[in-house]
This record gives structure tokens, sequence and C-alpha cells, in this order.
């Protein structure tokens, strides 16, 4: 019998094996294929060297503007998944986790298969390992929600993307939460019409509404077909040249045809084979593993961490949960997750970013002072060409606590984590605004903004005039 058994061998997994091992556990890990999980092999990693290859198509397309004659950029697709594969070895032949786990004699079974629970502390997987374990960590991630009309098998997911051959003419992405508005971006950039459908009534739904609204309008112009709002999908059918989707809204049905139909309509939880019953692991109504603040779950044994939770399902937490997961496996219930603020942001053409509160959510809990700071009015985007955006900070007028920061545009996603820093190390407003902050930077705007909101709350001489330059 081993102390801690992990399941899973994405970020989870991988820190809570690291963790259990260094507090002194007999320490083993199973995983059903390769080390690393969905961030380095599925997520994050590849997408996001789409995501540089589509940045870098808009900033050869500027060369001309700053003097640099070139001929158009072509992309060659299949060189660009062959980057994908270079970057995803690199990034895993450079990982330190591996020797770390070996340092400290965590035992890991790669290329399992799926693991299932035979009885509460034994755990099977596909090729025939059976381990038992006083401790099981669950880390085992989500997989994409699958549509149930009729003809959904003709849709595709986002690691549909690995196995095209060539960039698609034409693409319906349904779906424009953070995955489904990433994959519309990639793809419009790499040259095909992309129509982006959306049931709810704006996408980026968990954004701030100002961010979706801009978001929208740059797709939009971008040459990317937005529908919110569309009604219901009915059916899809294969056609020669693609799919057809069937949908209908208020009685009147319409369709749309394209060569692939992406499906981004959210995750869950990868337990499916499992067997979790067999452990009385329960599910919370959302179909995720229920767990409490200690992330213990309904048997007491047995814990889960990472987007197997449902909670934010990003690789920082399940890093954070896979720490305070195999912390209370090893020595008792002794950390909660916390509820700390935590940057969220995507590589989207423009980027956008958040961290803490919409405005909003805000305004009903707070009394508010709100800054907003465009982008065409700032030194660094203007000598980059970037002047589509903007950063909103957000502030309690008695408390002066930062509560939000939401930026649209270029390096939306660095700016924001320069605010969580703020926000983590609960900085006043007007204190944020006293930091000199390099010039010029596109971080900068936070100095900006923060001295807006201080003069809104009449904190002296901090005004946003003697910050202009910024
Ligand atoms: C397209 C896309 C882009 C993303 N971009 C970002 C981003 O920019 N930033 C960010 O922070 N996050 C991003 N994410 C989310 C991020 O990838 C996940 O939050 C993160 O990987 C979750 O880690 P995890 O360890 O919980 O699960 P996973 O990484 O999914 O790992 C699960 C592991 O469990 C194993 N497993 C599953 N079932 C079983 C079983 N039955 N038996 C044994 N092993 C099993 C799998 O093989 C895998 O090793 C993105 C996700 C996607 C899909």
């Amino acid at each position: 019998m081993i102390d801690v058994l992990v399941i899973g061998g994405g970020p989870a997994g991988v820190v809570a094996a690291l963790r259990a091992a260094d507090s002194g556990a007999k320490t083993a890990l199973i995983t059903r294929d390769e080390f690393g999980g969905m961030a380095a092999n599925d997520g994050p990693v590849p997408v996001r060297t789409l995501a540089h290859a589509a940045r870098l198509i808009r900033e050869a397309r500027q060369l001309g503007q700053y003097g640099i004659a070139v001929s158009q950029p072509v992309l060659d697709y299949q060189r660009l998944l062959e980057r994908v594969k270079e970057v995803v070895n690199d990034v895993r032949a450079h990982s330190t986790f591996r020797s770390q786990l070996a340092s400290v004699n965590v035992v890991v079974y790669e290329n399992e298969g799926c693991a299932r629970f035979t009885d509460p502390h034994t755990v099977e997987t596909a090729t025939g390992l059976r381990l038992r374990a006083d401790k099981i960590i669950i880390c085992t991630g989500g997989v994409s929600r699958r549509l149930s009309v009729q003809g959904s098998e003709f849709t595709a997911t986002h690691s549909d993307a690995w196995a095209l051959t060539s960039v698609p003419a034409s693409m319906l992405v349904i779906g424009a939460g953070a995955t489904g508005a990433q994959v519309a971006s990639i793809f419009n950039a790499f040259g095909s019409q992309v129509q982006l459908f959306h049931a709810g009534p704006r996408i980026l739904p968990a954004e701030d509404e100002e961010v979706s609204a801009a978001v929208a309008t740059a797709f939009r112009e971008s040459g990317i077909v937005v529908r919110e709002n569309f009604g219901a999908i009915e059916s899809f059918e294969k056609t020669p040249a693609g799919v057809r989707m069937y949908f209908a809204k208020n009685g009147k049905q319409e369709s749309v045809e394209a060569n692939v139909v992406v499906a981004a309509i959210g995750w869950v939880a990868g337990t499916s084979t499992l067997d979790l019953a067999k452990a009385d692991v329960q599910l919370n109504s959302r179909g995720f593993i229920c767990v409490d603040e200690f992330l213990t779950t309904s048997a007491p044994h047995v814990f889960a961490a990472g987007d197997v939770t449902g909670r934010l399902m990003l690789v920082p937490q399940a890093i954070q949960d896979g720490f305070i997961a195999a912390t209370n496996a090893v020595r008792g219930a002794t950390m909660k997750v916390s509820d700390q603020a935590a940057p969220i942001g995507s590589f989207t053409d423009p980027e956008y970013a958040q961290v803490g509160l919409t405005e909003t959510k805000a305004r009903e809990t707070h009394d508010i002072a709100t800054g907003v700071v465009n982008f065409n009015s700032t030194t660094r985007t203007i000598i980059d060409g970037r002047t589509s955006g903007f950063c909103k900070l957000i502030a309690d007028r008695q408390t002066r606590q930062i509560l939000g920061c939401h930026v649209v545009g270029e390096r939306a996603v660095e700016i924001t984590q320069v605010a969580a820093v703020a926000m983590a190390g609960t900085m006043r407003v007007d204190d944020l605004a006293q930091v000199p902050l390099s010039f010029p930077t596109y971080a900068g705007v936070l100095g900006r903004v923060a001295a807006n909101v201080t003069r809104q709350l009449n904190l002296g001489p901090c005004s946003d005039e003697l910050l202009i330059s910024h």
C-alpha cells in the first residue's frame, strides 16, 4: 500500500505528487497518456503557439506602416503544425517537473490508459496496473462538452485543429467563451471566413460588459461574423463541402454552412471512466467532483484538484489546487483554497484580460469609482500603432482598494498581471498611482488609470494630467 496515489499528470497532478512526496508520503502518479496533461499537450502551449503565429501575421501586416517593404505573409499550415510539435516537445524537454518528481522518489506510471476505482482504496488502469493507496488525489481534468443534437458527430473541438491538413476556407465556431473566441480569432488571422455563434446575449460572458462589446466590435471589424443571441441549434448535416447547421429563433429557421464547425460550448469533468461510485465520490449539480474548501471529496480519503472540480479552469489554479489537496491529504485538513483575485485573459486579437470584479458586480456590493484610459491616448500604444483598446480600473470609494481591472488591446494580459500583483498586495489605488512605472510601456497605463480614479476620489495632487506621458 502506498501513502498517496495521484491520478492525472497535468499541472494539478504533477504538483500534487511533488507536494505529497515532499511532505514525506510514499507517492505514485498514474496518467492515462503523456505526462503534462492538457496544458502541455492540447491546451495553452499548442494553442498559444498558433496564437503567436496569428500575432506574427498581424505584425507583418504592420511593417509597411514603418517603412519596411515585404510581400504579403503566406501561411504554410503544415509547417506551423510542425512548429507546434517542436514547441510542445521543447517545453516538455525543458520541464524540470520530471527530475523534481524523481528527486523525491515519486513513481510515475505514464500512458497507462484510463484509471478506475475498483474499491475505495484501489485503482486499476486499462493496462492492468493495480495500485492500493491510503489517500487518493483525483486530477483528471476535463474534456470538451459535446452537443447532443442530431448530427453533432460532424462537429469538431479545438483539438481537431491538430488534424487539419490546411486552413479551412470557412469555419463556424459555436460558443464564444474563452476557447471559442480564441479559435475564431486565430483562424480568422489564418484566412478562414469565420462565423462566431453565441447563444447568450454577449460574447465572452464572464468579462466586463464593455470588454465583451469591444472585442465583438473588433472581431466584426476584422471580418469575423459575430452572431449573439442566435437562437437554438436544431441539427447538423454533412454536406459535400463541410457541415450545415440548422438553428431557429422565435419560430424562424435558418441554416449556415462551413467547411469546419467547431463546438466550444464548455467543459465537462473527466470522470466518466473513473467509476467514482466504487469510492463513494460524488459529483455536484454541474457534473464536477464535489469538494469542500480543503479539496476533500465526499469520501474523506479522496481529494480532487484542478479542472475536475470545475472551479476556475486554468493552469495557475490547477497548480494551487494540487498543492493544497496534497498538503491536506498528507497533513490533515490544514490548508483552504483561497478566493484570491486571479488574472484571466486570452491572446485573441485584440487581447483581453481581467482581474477582480467586473464593474457590474463591483457596483452591487461597493460604492465605486471607475476610471478608463483609452489606448489612443497612451504613448507606447501610439508608438507601436496599437491604439485600439482601453484599461478600466475600479476602486472602492471608502477603502480605496482596487476591486477590478479590465483591459482590451495590445498586451492586455501582461498589463492585468501588474494590476493583480497590486491587488494581491492590497495596494490602494492612490498608492498605485504613485508608482513610477517605466515609460513608455503598456503597463504604464495602470499609473494613468489609477491617477484618474484617485482624482475622482479627491485625493490630492495625483492628477492624471501629471502622468499624461504614459
Ligand atoms: C484550448 C485551451 C486553451 C487554454 N489556455 C489556457 C491558458 O492560456 N492559460 C491557462 O492557465 N489555462 C488554459 N487552459 C486551461 C488549462 O489547460 C487547464 O486548466 C489545465 O490543464 C488543468 O490542469 P489539470 O491538471 O486539472 O488537468 P489536465 O491538464 O487536463 O490533465 C489531466 C490529466 O489527467 C489524465 N487523465 C484523465 N483521465 C484519466 C483517467 N481516467 N485515468 C488516468 N489519467 C487520466 C490526463 O491524461 C491528463 O494527464 C486552456 C485549455 C484549453 C482547452
